[in-house]
């Protein structure tokens, strides 16, 4: 039973990688996700359904255009079979009962496929995952609690959203460029939703030292590109997230022994 449920969240998760993959490809491109349909970037042509298999069609085809036989990126491998695998890594982490830590978990991860494709590819982050993911914790709040525990995360949400909003106004001002991007501070907003404000501020705190070594390595190797902050804001999120309640017993420690 339980290698069947791993095996249905590992096909359901394949499927939304290819959708999250389209999505974050096309969304920051300003193209429709629905038309044209998929078809390969190199020959033009029209794929068939068996063409669009998450996972499988790429392996049977050899990673090849069906049609022109030119190589797939690895890229839609790739998103499909890390989403599948997050999937089942939530269940793993909080099965097998329906549990709010459970759908919540599932969320953010596809939320960190989304913005990792858009935000390390074209240095955007897309609304719409955003808002879904909003409203999908939203909905498990009132349905796993009640209406007081929705209000004090849309607060918390609110006031990250504010904090990043002055510190880019700061960042804006002193570096004379744009310092944040607002995907970014609509970003902090999702983290305050799921996190609450305390953890919330440990992951934008934790988020920095993360984006640290990827910048120094960016700089080290000559490529003056910019950096992504997206990423590496949900990656905080999601590790504060997976490792709360250790977190929380440490800070505890922390605050008995210190203070
Ligand atoms: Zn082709």
């Amino acid at each position: 039973m339980q290698g069947f449920v791993y095996f249905f969240l590992f096909v359901f998760g394949t499927v939304f990688g290819s959708f999250f993959h389209v999505l974050n490809t096309r969304g920051p491109m300003n193209e429709s996700i629905i038309k044209p349909g998929s078809y390969c970037s190199d020959c033009k042509h029209a794929l068939k359904w068996y063409d669009l298999i998450p996972l499988l069609s790429y392996l049977f085809n050899g990673g090849k255009c069906h049609y022109c036989k030119k190589k797939i990126s690895f890229e839609y491998f790739a998103v499909e079979f890390s989403t599948g695998m997050l999937f089942c890594l939530a269940y793993y982490l909080y099965g097998p009962s329906f549990s709010y830590e459970l759908v919540v978990c599932i969320t953010l991860f596809s939320l960190c496929i989304n913005i990792y494709i858009s935000d390390f590819k074209y240095y955007i982050i897309l609304d719409s995952p955003l808002l879904v993911t909003s409203i999908l914790v939203m909905v498990f709040k009132i349905f796993f609690f009640d209406f007081k525990t929705l209000i004090i995360a849309i607060v918390s949400g609110l006031m990250l959203f504010t904090f990043m909003l002055l510190i880019k106004k700061i960042g804006d001002f002193a570096f004379k460029r744009e310092s944040l991007g607002g995907g970014d501070i609509k970003l902090s907003f999702v983290v305050g939703l799921i996190l609450g404000l305390r953890l919330g501020l440990c992951a934008l705190i934790l988020s920095t030292f993360l984006a640290f070594p990827y910048a120094f390595l960016n700089l080290f190797l000559g490529q003056k590109k910019e950096v992504p902050f997206g990423p590496f804001i949900i990656s905080a999120c999601a590790i504060i997230y997976v490792f709360l309640p250790k977190f929380v017993n440490l800070l505890n420690y922390l605050f008995i022994y210190i203070m």
